[in-house]
């Protein structure tokens, strides 16, 4: 199971420079540009599974030796994997050819995710990028039930072809389901969307559509193990285990629809402030009387070549005892720009407030290419945010299957 989520990271030029996201698991490398981590949980499910594949091909082959069925288990295992990887890969290739950059992406036990940094800016592409996953799982399930039709009946690899050909379409067919966070959650979520013209609408509607799959889900599952349809507890478990974060995750989609209606209608470039160029060795009280002049805008600190230092750092400044400020340089008290305070001018909702998360205190220099726009400040941000919204700031948008 799996799924694919934006990333709360902004998509300047920079950003791509930014360390992995929190919680990303093992780095292991990258594929065709793109950042591969394995979470830890994945081991814990790799050791079971192959177990259980062992234990299944001994049994009904008393030839094979312990060590054989643990190799092929394993092999199945490293199977499985890359087939997550390829669907994710389905879902991280569209995503960049629609513009959306892609930070990472990451296998984990309930399967994998891709984080995308930012929202799709239409339905139309929310929708071609979140059917990517499915049709390529599909393919892989019908590329392998057509390797098993052309090799040797009853033999190891046969099985070993349907059974991988059989996940595929577990996998492509469960995905398809209409409730986030699942894709055929993403899907159904475009569709509200380009009917309603409204995303926060689509996200609600498919975040209750994807809390029923999951009662679904886990009462079928209780359902065919009660009949003896199903037999084996770790397949009980492992569904259980699925529909409850699938109930998790449709939830988040749920808040996250909520709270993305109740922000702010602007992007980045709308609400940054003018800024005023100051040489980094003006002195203090020099430069303050150029920003009253200017009528209060904010202090944006250059070299002697012009380029952007950063913005003035306000405690640091207003620490300067009044005697001082003729002499004291204001690139003394100026905070330095780093990637993570420099945000695209068509940032928006809370695309926006997750790329100030780390800082939300703090001023960015809002830009589009070589333009600057201005400065945005973070307080001013979240004030307008908490007006809107009493309980404050929004929960995680990520996703999660
Ligand atoms: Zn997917």
């Amino acid at each position: 199971m799996d799924d694919y989520r934006s990333a709360p990271a902004p998509a300047s030029s920079a950003a791509r420079t930014r360390p992995p996201e929190r919680g990303s698991g093992i780095p292991l490398g990258r594929l065709l540009g793109v950042p591969i981590y394995l979470a830890p949980s994945w081991l814990l499910l790799a050791a079971l599974i192959t177990l259980t594949y062992s234990q299944f091909l001994t049994s009904r082959r008393e030839e094979l030796s312990l060590g054989t069925g643990l190799a092929v288990g394993f092999g199945f295992v490293v199977c499985l994997l890359l087939s997550v990887l390829l669907h994710e890969l389905g879902h991280a290739i569209t995503s960049r050819q629609s513009g959306i950059g892609v930070s990472g992406i990451t296998l984990e036990m309930l399967g994998g995710y891709t984080e995308m940094e930012r929202e799709a800016p239409r339905p139309g592409v929310e929708l071609f990028v979140s059917l990517a996953g499915p049709v390529v799982s599909l393919l892989l399930g019908l590329l392998s039930g057509a390797a098993a039709l052309v090799l040797p009946a009853g033999g190891i690899a046969e099985t070993f072809a349907f059974q991988l050909a059989l996940s595929n379409i577990v996998v492509a067919v469960f995905n398809a389901l209409p409730g986030l966070p699942l894709d055929g959650g993403r899907a159904l979520q475009a569709l509200v969307w380009k009917l309603s013209g409204d995303p926060n609408l689509g996200r609600r509607v498919a975040g209750w559509s994807g809390r029923l799959v999951a009662v679904a889900t886990a009462g079928t599952v209780i359902v065919l193990f009660a009949q003896g349809i199903l037999d084996g507890w770790f397949g009980l478990l492992f569904t259980l285990l699925v529909s409850v974060t699938m109930w998790v995750g449709a939830g988040q989609a749920i808040r996250h629809g909520k709270v993305a209606a109740s922000l702010p209608p602007f992007n980045a470039r709308e609400l940054a402030r003018p800024i005023v160029p100051v040489a980094a060795v003006t002195p203090l009280a020099e430069a303050e009387r150029i920003a009253e002049q200017s009528g209060g805008h904010h202090l944006a600190v250059v070299d002697g070549a012009g380029a952007m230092l950063g913005f003035v750092h306000g405690a640091s400044a207003r620490a300067v005892p009044a005697e001082r400020r003729p002499w004291v340089p204001i690139g003394d008290v100026t905070r330095r720009l780093d990637e993570h305070h420099v945000l695209p001018g068509d940032l928006r909702g809370t695309d926006l407030l997750h790329a100030i998360r780390d800082d939300p205190g703090g001023d960015y220099l809002v830009v589009s290419g070589e333009d600057v726009h201005g400065v945005l400040r973070g307080a001013e941000l979240l004030s307008l945010v908490e007006t809107r919204r009493p309980d404050g700031w929004p929960t995680s948008r990520r996703n999660r299957t």
